[in-house]
């Protein structure tokens, strides 16, 4: 039985210096071998026995291993080599549900490889955590090719992932992840959990999507909050004055001209950019 092969395997510091996989800065490598926290970040998707789990960046393996002890189907990609024989060992003990891509997340067909449907969960490389997201979360085709994120961020970008209006956290991040989308912070996670430990403390996001509001379009609603929170302490009228229809939208809308960007809500934004594109 494979769960029971995958829980046998030796511990992860074990494999980590048998293959001698030194945490690389340049690959944002910060390691987690805490086998209770990892299992809880496996939890946050709900019940995985037998989903498809796309998985970026598994390192030597650990939130892999608790992935694969949930039940689930990983497809992993893994840019540092070095790593690639660990993996392979715990593809072997998984039975066939772990592949491994060897490569740059960044240029990976990802819904050709880990198929429609799948749940994303990563403790992303820092350098390239955003970006990802940016791209998962800006997909033209609404649900996209995933069912649900389960992603390690840095704390602080993790609160402009999840924040309200009416804070220096609010911003372009947050109508990006909430227009069409709910998110919430999971847990926190305090940064000696990591090998080495980063200087800044993370926490655990979830989102599922949610309805697209009709009649909006991705690029309009960009154009808008670049706009906005480009100069987030300027008045709307003063922000806006270069989106061609917003400042008459905000006229019909009733939203007052001379609110500041972090007041709007993301209906707001939404009703925004629904009226210039109309
Ligand atoms: N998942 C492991 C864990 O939780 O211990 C490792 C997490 S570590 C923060 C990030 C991992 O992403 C590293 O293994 C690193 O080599 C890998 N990585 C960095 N850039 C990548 C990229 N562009 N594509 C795929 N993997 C990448």
């Amino acid at each position: 039985m494979s769960i029971d092969a995958i829980r046998a395997l030796p511990p992860l510091r074990e494999v980590i210096a048998r293959h001698g996989l030194s945490a690389s800065k340049a690959l944002g490598q910060n390691f987690l071998f805490d086998g209770q926290l990892l299992d809880r970040i496996a939890r946050v998707p709900g019940s995985l026995d037998g989903e498809r789990v796309y998985e970026v960046g598994p390192g030597p393996g650990g939130l892999t291993r608790a992935l694969l002890a949930t039940g689930a189907n990983v497809v992993a990609v893994e840019r540092d080599s070095r790593c690639l024989p660990a993996l392979a060992e715990l593809s072997e003990a998984s039975g066939g549900r772990l592949r491994v891509i060897a490569g740059d997340a960044l240029e990976v067909d990802e819904a050709a490889e880990a198929g429609v449907g799948a749940h994303i969960v990563a403790n992303l490389p820092y350098n390239v955590g955003t970006a990802l997201f940016v791209r998962w979360l800006s997909s033209e085709t609404w649900p996209s090719w995933w069912r649900s994120l389960t992603l390690m961020f840095q704390k602080e970008v993790a609160e402009r992932i999840v924040a309200a209006p009416g804070g220096s956290a609010y911003g372009r991040l947050a109508v990006l992840a909430q227009w069409r989308s709910t998110a919430r912070l999971a847990f926190p996670v305090h940064r000696s959990a990591f090998v080495p430990p980063p200087k800044v403390m993370s926490a655990v996001v979830h989102i599922t999507p949610a309805a697209q509001p009709d009649g909006v379009r991705m690029a309009d609603l960009e154009r808008v909050t670049a706009a906005a929170f480009g100069q987030r302490r300027k008045m709307l009228r003063q922000s806006l004055k270069g989106v061609a229809g917003a400042l008459d939208a905000l006229e019909t809308l009733g939203i007052d001209p001379q609110r500041r960007a972090e007041t709007l809500s993301v209906a707001e934004f939404v009703e925004i950019a629904r009226a210039i594109r109309a």
